[in-house]
């Protein structure tokens, strides 16, 4: 669809800013109420993060790293013949064909919008006032939309640290340089030890990648449940990644394009990197949007600071998605867009219609992947106390690994969280061979307030990993 160029209504009910996950979720949900919607988007490619630098290229990614893998078990398993056990990945190759896949996704996202009535207006916004938002059109001109609300869907973008802070911190890429890599890197540095670090430190290894992860505290993601980062982390070291604990880059030396040499604070040399790779979290996208001038609330990050029912603190001007720092998730972005239009167009039912920020499963794909819903036990114990809270748990091997060497055999571990004599569960975490496909079904079960003994009379599916969740004891 060719971007409008003009505004064609004298005043529209909604204007979303930013086409990624919630402003396309939420300004088709608009449309199909019958108002007249505009999408601005500053990137020629709408999709926004998850589908052009994110969720979509990642996951293709570790397809990749996981068909590495399987190819070394096929060994176990007695496939014989050339490359078995060695996997050998054409990265130069395989980089533009997913590249095209992201292009199709591109398309059918244009598709849509046409389809349902959205307009999409290509440019840079910046609102005027709770009522007005300027477009401004890569050749410079620029036009004005009428509308009664303005939503905020900018996103966000990966943190990178300033050369005061880091000297030679800008020969790092971030996230999104890892998706534009033309050849794969053969001795890699990632720092961070959130989602992004440890999915991209395992998709390199996986793929044979030399890799080097530097974390500033003894474990990966911390914010998780115990369970999973004493898995993950001593098994991500075993599998040839070298962590470096308690460490902080101090400086990166090197010219861009050329091989770098990083040091830590701990005194170690990391010389010869190819790429150096910043995975430290991520801001919102607020910057020039001209919020703060007209009196909307942003938090010490930068994120707009939002109600429950996504409303900033100006009359009119509403915020979805990542920029509005809650759950940095595609799928809570289009929750929180379907809803708030539900809520501004829909029908009667929906006038009260918000999305609820707690028990969101999510899913880290590692090498293995894990999945969580609900209160970590540190979590659960605080909120319940120590002596309302029982813990279930079951350390185990997949039966696919049965047949691989002991050295290659990937953990599993299932946790469960059960508070009060009815044992309600209010926490899984799971990690293992098909964490990331088990949890969500586990998460409608939390969700529904299930307890330990609906688990249990559930019949088990065998056999499964996924089975050991009823069969706790
Ligand atoms: P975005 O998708 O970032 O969209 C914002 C849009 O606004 C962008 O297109 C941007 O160009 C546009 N924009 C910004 N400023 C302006 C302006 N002034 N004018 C006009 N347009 C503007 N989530 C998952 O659920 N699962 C995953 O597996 C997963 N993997 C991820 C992997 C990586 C490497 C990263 C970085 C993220 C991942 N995420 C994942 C998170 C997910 O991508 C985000 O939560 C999601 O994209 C947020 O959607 P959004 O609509 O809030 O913002
Ligand atoms: P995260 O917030 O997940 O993790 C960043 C981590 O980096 C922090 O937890 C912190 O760990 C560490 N860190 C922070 N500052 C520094 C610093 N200055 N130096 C060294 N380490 C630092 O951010 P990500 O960038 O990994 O991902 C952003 C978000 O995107 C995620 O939170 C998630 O919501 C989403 N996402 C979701 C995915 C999925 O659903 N599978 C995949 C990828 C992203 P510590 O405090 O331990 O040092």
């Amino acid at each position: 669809m060719a971007p409008v160029t003009a505004p064609s209504h004298e005043k529209y009910d909604i204007v979303f800013i930013g086409g990624g996950s919630g402003g396309v979720a939420g300004s088709r949900r608009a449309a199909s109420y019958g108002k007249k919607v505009a999408v601005i988007e500053s990137s020629p490619d709408l999709g926004g993060t998850c589908v052009n630098v994110g969720c979509v290229p990642k996951k293709i990614m570790w397809h990749a790293a996981d068909i590495a893998e399987k190819i070394r078990h096929a060994k176990g398993y007695q496939f014989k013949g050339p490359g078995i056990g060695e996997p050998q990945f054409d990265w130069r190759t395989f980089k533009p064909q997913r590249d095209a896949y992201i292009r199709r996704l591109n398309g059918i996202y244009d598709r849509n919008l046409e389809k349902d009535g959205v307009e999409l207006h290509h440019g840079t916004a910046k609102v005027l006032s709770p009522s007005q938002v300027q477009v401004t059109r890569p050749d410079g001109t620029s036009y004005v939309l009428d509308t009664q609300y303005v939503c905020v869907a900018t996103g966000g973008r990966p943190t990178i640290p300033s050369e005061d802070e880091i000297p030679g911190a800008s020969l790092g890429i971030t996230s999104d340089g890892f998706f534009e890599l033309e050849d794969q890197p053969k001795k890699v540095v990632v720092v961070g030890a959130g989602y992004i670090a440890v999915e991209l430190a395992g998709v390199l290894n996986a793929l044979g990648s030399k890799v080097d992860l530097i974390i500033r505290k003894e474990k990966v993601l911390r914010t998780f449940d115990p369970a999973i980062q004493d898995t993950l982390t001593p098994w991500m070291e075993h599998t040839g990644i070298h962590v470096h604990k308690n460490s902080k880059v101090v400086k990166v030396e090197g010219t861009p394009g050329q091989q770098l040499t990083i040091h830590t604070d701990q005194g170690q040399t990391l010389q010869d990197v190819d790429t150096l790779i910043w995975a430290i979290g991520r801001h919102a996208n607020t910057e020039g949007l001209g919020l703060e001038e007209l009196g909307v609330e942003l938090d010490k990050k930068g994120d707009v600071v939002t109600d429950e029912y996504q409303r900033s603190k100006v009359d009119g001007i509403l915020s979805i998605g990542d920029v509005s720092g809650r759950l940095l998730l595609t799928p809570v972005a289009i929750a929180a867009g379907r809803r708030l239009s539900n809520r501004l167009f829909g029908p009667e039912k929906f006038k009260d219609d918000k999305l609820s920020y707690e028990d969101v499963p999510t899913v880290v794909f590692s090498h293995p992947t894990i999945g969580t819903v609900g209160l970590t036990e540190p979590e659960a114990r605080k909120k319940y106390g120590d002596e309302n809270i029982k813990i279930y748990k079951s350390s185990f091997r997949a039966l696919y690994f049965s047949m691989v060497p002991e050295e290659e055999k990937e953990p599993s571990v299932y946790k469960l969280i059960v508070t009060g004599p009815e044992e309600k569960v209010v926490g899984i975490h799971i990690i293992g061979l098909g964490s990331d496909e088990v949890m969500q079904g586990f998460g409608v079960a939390l969700k529904m307030g299930a307890t330990k003994s609906d688990l249990d009379n559930t019949v088990a599916i065998h056999p499964t990993s996924a089975e050991e969740l009823v069969t706790l004891r």
